[in-house]
C-alpha cells in the first residue's frame, strides 16, 4: 500500500529574516561540505544550487577573517566501500579532488578542518571540543547540502546549547521542499535566527 501525501503543502510558520550582530570571540562561522563533489561540475553529488551561495558564503568568510572569528570547514570524507555509499553512490573519498574545498572558499593557514564520517559534524569529530575550548556560544552555519549534513549538523549542535544564525542565502538544498523543511526545523524545532550574508555583523 502507499501511503498517498499531499502533492502540495503549506510550510507552517514565518520566517523573518533578521540583522543579526554576534560577538566575534563567541562566534564561529560552520562551512559544511562545500567541496567540489558537491558544488562543481563533475562532482560526484552536485547540488546544482550550491553554486549560488559561493560568493555569499566568501563574503561572510572575509567579514569573519576581518575580525578574527574562528573559521571551521567541515568535510565529508569517506574511505573507499563506506556504508553510506549504498544510499548515495560513492563521494567525497578521502584525498580525492571530490572531497577537496571549493577554490574560492579555500581554507587559509589556522582555520580548522574537520573531516565527517556522517551527516554530522559533530559525530566523531572533534569539533565540539574545538568550539568549547575556545569558548563560542554562536554558530553561523551555511554550506551544503541543507536538509542533510547542514540541519543535522545544526540540530546536534542546538542539543548541545549552541545558538544557531542560519544565512538564508548561504545554504543550499536539491529542491524548494528540502530547503524550506530545513528552515522550518532549524526554526521551529531548534529556534535557530535567520539571517543573511548582508544582515551579519561581527563586532
Ligand atoms: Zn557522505
Amino acid at each position: 500500500m502507499n501511503l498517498s501525501l499531499p502533492k502540495v503543502l503549506e510550510v507552517p510558520g514565518e520566517f523573518k529574516v533578521e540583522e543579526v550582530r554576534l560577538e566575534a570571540s563567541k562566534t564561529a562561522l560552520i562551512i559544511v561540505d562545500m567541496q567540489n563533489d558537491f558544488v562543481k561540475e563533475g562532482g560526484k553529488l552536485r547540488v546544482p544550487e550550491a553554486e549560488k551561495t559561493i560568493s555569499p558564503i566568501r563574503r561572510l568568510l572575509e567579514k569573519a577573517r576581518e575580525r578574527n572569528v574562528t573559521v571551521i570547514y567541515t568535510q565529508d570524507w569517506h574511505e573507499p566501500g563506506d556504508p553510506e555509499f549504498k544510499i548515495w553512490g560513492e563521494h567525497a573519498v578521502a584525498g580525492t579532488w571530490g572531497a577537496e574545498v571549493v577554490e574560492e572558499l579555500k581554507p587559509r593557514e589556522g582555520e580548522t578542518l574537520v573531516k565527517k564520517l556522517s551527516y554530522d559534524g559533530f559525530y566523531g569529530t572533534p569539533l565540539d571540543h574545538v568550539l568549547r575550548t575556545r569558548n563560542i556560544e554562536n554558530l553561523v552555519i551555511t554550506g551544503t547540502v541543507a536538509n542533510i549534513c547542514v540541519l543535522h549538523t545544526a540540530g546536534s549542535a542546538a542539543l548541545r546549547g549552541y545558538k544557531l544564525f542560519i544565512p538564508v542565502d548561504c545554504i543550499s538544498a536539491l529542491n524548494e521542499f528540502d530547503y524550506a523543511l530545513s528552515l522550518r526545523q532549524i526554526t521551529f524545532l531548534y529556534r535557530g535566527k535567520l539571517t543573511s550574508s548582508e544582515k551579519i555583523e561581527f563586532r
